[in-house]
């Protein structure tokens, strides 16, 4: 048997991170059985429905580099197909039409609270034979089990049961024609050949409903894993007020997309105490016996850990690429000669920072371009003895025939002996008249990456 496993997110805007573990589980669960992943877009609710929203889903997940196989399928698109079946369970007696009234209704819902009892549709045209009233659209509901138990074997969750009591004639095409949630998941993951369903455990109590229409059809049931929910570091739901939880944010803080996925991976799955798990050693490993049962807290600190590690084994050239990107995106200037200093510092840079952001912060003296703007420690650095130190530094760098990192070094010293200072006190104001700041990567081997020309044309605008 091949292994289909499904990741059908709605489409609400943003990939949330608890829908990218989802995705990713899934797909990882596909890969180490050497099966198949299908991607279905929830995207029936069409007051809310904007292309938009269903491309964001589909670039988070692409930029994942999580992939999928066959079409992306559209649940609306499958409207027709899921009234079909309505209509067909009807036929085999599985389902009925009900005509009751909104008031009816209410009426059924205030005796079930008053009784203290879950369900609350009374099943009274379950097998009525009446006559319909005339002028009532009827709703299709169900024929759930009356007695017994349902029993769902979670391979998260374990085995947990249900009374059918709990368990109502529950509505699956609507009076307007347009059929329920629990009709059209059940009906397309059947059509989609879906073995394996992994979701999140705010699903698990649809898992009993949705079995009664499989087991109405005689469809097989799919082998069910609920996820723990992802909390946020105080333990309470993962929310805007914690950080990002926008998968898209993640990728504009400069997170990398490898990083990501060890990360997410980590979010109630384990081997071991193992935290850096590569992707190929996700997909040999993954399994449901890894997956834990209680909630997961997103951890910042461990997220930056895992994406420094990631940055230190990524490739140079890519690295400029998403620092540029960044700097693109927030619409900074940059010099032409940027590019190549970023490359120049990369194998610096990229062990100090923790995100391409954070890198990009670090590296502004390669980016910066036209007038250096001081901010107030380093304008205080360059006083009148600040100033002096420079200009002397000017003329020995200018002397310089080789520009290198030890002969700055080695020039830079010489001034310190020869004006009685230390060199720390001889590179703070010269640090603040390249960069206006007071911060910087190593300065010698800056000033080597930015080359004569360039350091001489800060110096002489700076001072
Ligand atoms: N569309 C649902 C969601 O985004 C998933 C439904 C399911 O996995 O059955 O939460």
């Amino acid at each position: 048997m091949t292994i289909v496993t499904r990741f059908p997110p709605s489409p609400t805007g943003f990939m949330h991170i608890g829908t990218a573990r989802t995705g990713l589980f899934n797909w990882l669960y596909a890969k180490h059985n050497k099966g198949k992943m299908r991607f279905r877009i929830e995207d029936t609710d069409r007051a809310r429905h904007s292309e938009a929203a269903v491309e964001a889903i589909i670039n988070g997940l692409k930029w994942l580099e999580i992939d999928w196989d066959g079409d992306i399928i559209s649940q609306y698109a499958c409207g027709a197909r899921h009234t079909e079946i309505a209509h067909e369970l009807v036929k085999r007696g599985e389902a009925y039409y009900c005509y009751c009234t909104p008031d009816e209704l209410e009426k059924m819902r205030e005796s079930a609270k008053a009784e203290g009892r879950i369900a609350s549709y009374d099943r009274r045209w379950r097998d009525s034979k009446n006559t319909p009233p005339a002028g009532i659209k009827p709703v299709i509901r169900i024929k759930a089990p009356l007695s017994g138990e349902q029993l769902v074997n979670d391979k998260v969750q374990g085995e947990v049961r249900v009374n059918a009591e709990q368990l109502d004639d529950f509505i699956i095409l609507r009076s307007d024609g347009v059929p329920t949630y629990m009709l059209a998941v059940v009906v397309d993951d059947h059509d989609m050949g879906v073995t394996h369903v992994i979701r999140g455990d705010d699903h698990f109590n649809n898992t009993f409903r949705q079995n009664v229409i499989y087991q109405a059809m005689g469809w097989d049931i799919p082998v069910y894993a609920h996820l723990p929910l992802i909390l946020g570091p105080d333990g309470a739901k993962l929310s805007k007020r914690h950080g990002a939880t926008g998968v898209e944010e993640y990728r504009n803080l400069g997170y990398l997309p490898e990083a990501m996925r060890n990360y997410l991976l980590r979010l109630c799955w384990s081997h071991g105490d193992d935290e850096i798990i590569s992707t190929e050693q996700a997909i040999e490993w993954f399994d449901f016996d890894g997956i834990g049962k209680s909630p997961a807290r997103f951890d910042f600190d461990k997220l930056n850990f895992i994406n420094s590690h990631y940055m230190k084994l990524a490739d140079n050239n890519r690295l400029v690429d998403l620092s540029l990107d960044i700097l693109n995106r927030v619409g900074h200037s940059y010099s032409p000669s940027t590019k190549k200093y970023l490359f120049a510092a990369m194998d610096e840079l990229k062990t100090r920072a923790k995100t391409i952001a954070g890198l990009v912060d670090d590296s502004r003296i390669y980016w910066m371009t036209g007038a250096i703007t001081m901010d107030e420690k380093a304008a205080a650095l360059l006083d009148v003895a600040g100033i002096a130190i420079v200009k002397k530094l000017g003329v020995a760098l200018k002397n310089l025939s080789n520009f290198d990192n030890a002969n700055i070094e080695l020039a830079c010293k010489a001034i310190g002996e020869s004006e009685g200072v230390k060199l720390g006190k001889v590179m703070m104001p010269l640090r603040a008249a390249l960069t206006g700041t007071t911060s910087s990567p190593s300065l010698f081997h800056a000033i080597e990456i930015l080359g004569k020309d360039e350091v001489l044309r800060r110096i002489e605008q700076s001072i």
